[in-house]
């Protein structure tokens, strides 16, 4: 390969000079063009800066008219500078005009000259402008000043980056970098956050662009490849990633990019054009990034991402980055930026000054999404683009119920935010007055407010939300966020963690729910086509009992000397109950055998979901100590509609007619046998819904901690044997099309019901 010519290379070291001396920035930029056309032999030189309007606008140029610096400009997309800045493509044309985006500026005098060479001046792959240079006579540019003109972009990309160019722009302006930008994407967890950027992985910053012997650049390059390449063979050996699986499959993709001799050679060339190896890797990392911006295929994105991973870990060791610590300057409002992000890694962030996450991608069911939901924090996620579009420190505000990211927002829409989360602070601050108000009807009847968890994280809102105990843990969630099986041990000690923290107040565990839409990479069965259907909860631990024994005896252990309150998911058939209830009592013997203490309580639930128990209501009232009813699964099984599938899922209500009557004889039910029942679906914790619940004769409700403050606001206000008895007869009315849901909004709008 050949190495730079003299000429390119002086320039280079002129640059290097230029950015150091203590000049004006309109006098650095006018000195920079110049150097360039000088060196370059072009008449013209010329570099266009992106506003904030999307206007690229002349900032400085030699050999076209000097009094159009400021006034000369093109609409992104418009013109060859426009359609650089848009595509961040090259243009290397020897007869300009003949191009038909080809615009002509009178202001700028350049009608004589033929031949353009443009290169977008990048950053993370979004164009900040363009760098242009002119010649008279129609000539070819060769592919190395192609090269040497995209390596100055990165002199420019630098100079716009650090702010230097504000001084210069006119009032009322602003430039592209600091534009208020609005990313759509999904509401994962409701809720606003106002705070600052903190890019999950924080970009680094090459500021050694030059280099000053490009063997030795090569050679730097060379090592930091060749240790990339071991560290991932060592990864790959490691027994924990299984022989195939998605794992094993991302990191031998990453073995084959890194050993991908096109991308080698895009670095060596950026190298032997004047970069240090860090500024090289950085180059071509932003190439591929403003392409990959563009992609629409998910695959080919994907595979994208993977260099883009790679690229960094590569300038991690050449620039001996290592991420901040979290304590080092973090905001106290802090909104994380990230592509992906795995569940513990949020939880290493400290918790207090967590305002928001916002997500490239992720799943509402991906397991850092569950941990933030039960952190209480905003997410948006999908959100194509954010991470190249926040800078670390930027303004910006998480609207969570809208699934929108405003960066860097104006100030009349950060005031309309302001306004909205004090608002909501000072609900909450109402709800809070509440907290230990007993949860009494206006008729005197005592109901049971629980609240539902699955992490340790939810502890403290047991105190905070005045809950009185937990109705529904999902022991779940703790295999969900593992990367590996829980031991018994570790369930034990977790168990035993959340009775203490829990102090004295009741917690129902519930058995592993796995399977379904609840997956556990460690723990894969085969391909379903109906997993809703399929393997899970009960069935798997029936199926597998040396998982299910592990966990209770581990239950059974974590609750020696108190209560031990327990129930089974997803049981279809009461002979499940009864299965488990023998497991359960080789363990106890098992334990006692070997001296272990035991609960001094045992009660033994089961939760109803499947339709198929509503047949066997009297077995099952007689068989269990409680009935906890799972209104999300039995609505969608029942309904039979998919409760993940918005389309359809919206479709049927909850306070329907059929569903409501199947929830009456539930209670019916318990009422017969002296069983308690209680519910702990979502339908809990919307006051509407949780008042028709009432009114039908639940006296026990678990929901999400933060849905307890408005329904204790709902029942303090609420005549429940009133509702009861309009309810008896609307819910048995075979002729009637007024929508239960309108029957139950127009009772409360009636009697005051603050919903
Ligand atoms: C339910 O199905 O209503 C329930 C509470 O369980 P999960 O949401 O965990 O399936
Ligand atoms: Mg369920």
């Amino acid at each position: 390969m050949r190495d730079l010519s003299a000429g390119p290379r002086v320039l280079l070291k002129r640059l290097r000079e230029l950015m150091a001396e203590p000049l004006e920035p309109q006098e650095r930029l006018d000195q920079i063009v110049r150097q360039i056309a000088s060196n370059m032999v072009a008449e013209v030189c010329s570099v266009y800066v992106l506003r904030a309007d999307g206007v690229l606008e002349l900032y400085a140029t030699e050999g076209l008219n000097k009094q159009a610096v400021h006034l000369a400009q093109l609409k992104m997309g418009q013109g060859l500078v426009g359609t650089i800045a848009a595509s961040a493509q090259p243009l290397n044309l020897s007869d300009a005009q003949a191009h038909p985006a080809f615009r002509y500026l009178p202001e700028t005098g350049e009608e004589i000259y033929h031949s353009f060479l443009g290169v977008p001046i990048l950053r993370a792959g979004r164009s900040l402008g363009v760098l242009v240079v002119q010649n008279k006579a129609q000539r070819n540019y060769r592919e190395d000043e192609l090269e040497a003109l995209e390596t100055t972009a990165m002199v420019l990309a630098e100079m716009i980056a650090t702010g230097e160019l504000k001084k210069i722009t006119r009032p009322g302006l602003e430039l592209d970098l600091t534009r208020a930008v609005t990313i759509d994407g999904d509401s994962y967890s409701e809720g606003i956050g106002l705070g600052y950027v903190v890019l999950h992985e924080p970009r680094i910053v090459v500021t050694n662009l030059l280099n000053e012997d490009s063997e030795k650049e090569i050679r730097r390059l060379a090592d930091a490849i060749g240790s990339l390449r071991i560290s991932i063979d060592d990864m790959l050996s490691r027994r924990e990633v299984s022989m195939e699986g998605e794992h094993r499959e991302v990191l031998e993709t990453y073995r084959m990019f890194a050993h991908d001799q096109g991308w080698v050679r895009r670095m060596e060339e950026a190298i032997h054009n004047g970069l240090t190896a860090e500024a090289a890797v950085e180059k071509v990392q932003s190439d591929t990034k403003a392409r990959m911006i563009r992609l629409t295929d998910p695959y080919l994105r994907e595979r994208m991402h993977d260099f883009d991973d790679l690229a960094n870990r590569l300038l991690r060791q050449l620039t001996g980055f290592s991420p901040r610590t979290v304590a080092d300057g973090f905001p106290a409002d802090a909104i994380i930026f990230a592509r992906a992000m795995g569940a513990a890694e949020l939880l290493d962030y400290p918790r207090a000054n967590l305002r928001g996450l916002v997500l490239e991608e992720g799943a509402v069911t991906s397991h850092v999404v569950i941990v933030a939901r039960a952190m209480g924090i905003a997410v948006v996620g999908q959100a194509a683009g954010a991470v190249a579009l926040a800078e670390n420190g930027d303004p910006v505000i998480i609207d969570g119920d809208d699934g929108k990211v405003h960066v860097r927002p104006m100030a009349d829409l950060q005031k309309a935010y302001e306004e909205k989360v004090r608002l909501r602070a000072k609900r909450q601050e109402q709800f809070r007055a509440l907290r230990d108000v007993e949860p009494v009807t206006k008729d005197g009847k005592r109901i049971k407010l629980q609240m539902n968890a699955g992490l340790l994280v939810d502890l403290p809102q047991l105190v905070d939300s005045g809950a009185e105990g937990i109705g529904l843990f999902r022991t779940e969630l703790q295999f969900m966020i593992a990367s590996t099986m829980p031991k018994g041990e570790e369930q034990e000690s977790f168990y035993r963690s959340v009775l203490k923290q829990a102090a004295g107040r009741p917690v129902t565990f519930r058995t592993l729910d796995i399977g379904g839409d609840k997956v556990v990479s460690y723990f894969r069965g085969h391909e379903e086509e109906n997993p809703a259907l399929g393997w899970r909860a009960i069935r798997l631990s029936l199926d597998r009992p040396g998982l299910l024994r592990t966990q209770l005896r581990a239950l059974l252990k974590a609750a020696a000397g108190a209560e031990l309150k327990m129930m089974l998911p997803m049981v279809t058939e009461v002979a499940e109950i009864r299965a488990v209830r023998e497991l359960m009592q080789k363990e106890v013997q098992h334990l006692s055998k070997f001296g272990h203490t035991l609960p001094k309580k045992l009660q033994f639930g089961a939760m109803l979901e499947v339709p198929a128990l509503m047949w066997q209501l009297d077995e099952l009232m007689e068989e269990v100590d409680f009935v906890s009813v799972g209104s999300n699964d039995l609505f969608q099984f029942s309904m039979a509609v998919d409760r993940g599938n918005a389309r359809v899922s919206d479709r049927f209500d909850v306070l329907g007619r059929p569903f409501l009557r199947i929830l009456r004889d539930i209670v019916r039910a318990g009422e017969r046998y002296q069983t308690p029942v209680t519910l702990c679906g979502e339908m809990a914790g919307k006051p509407l819904s949780a008042m028709a619940l009432l009114g039908i004769g639940f006296r026990s409700i678990s929901m999400s901690p933060t849905a307890i403050g408005p329904i204790k606001a709902m029942l303090l206000g609420l005549d429940v044997s009133k509702l009861a008895e309009l309810l008896e007869t609307a819910l048995d009315d075979h002729h009637s099309n007024q929508p239960m849901r309108d029957l139950l909004a127009k009772f409360a709008a009636d009697n005051n019901i603050p919903l």
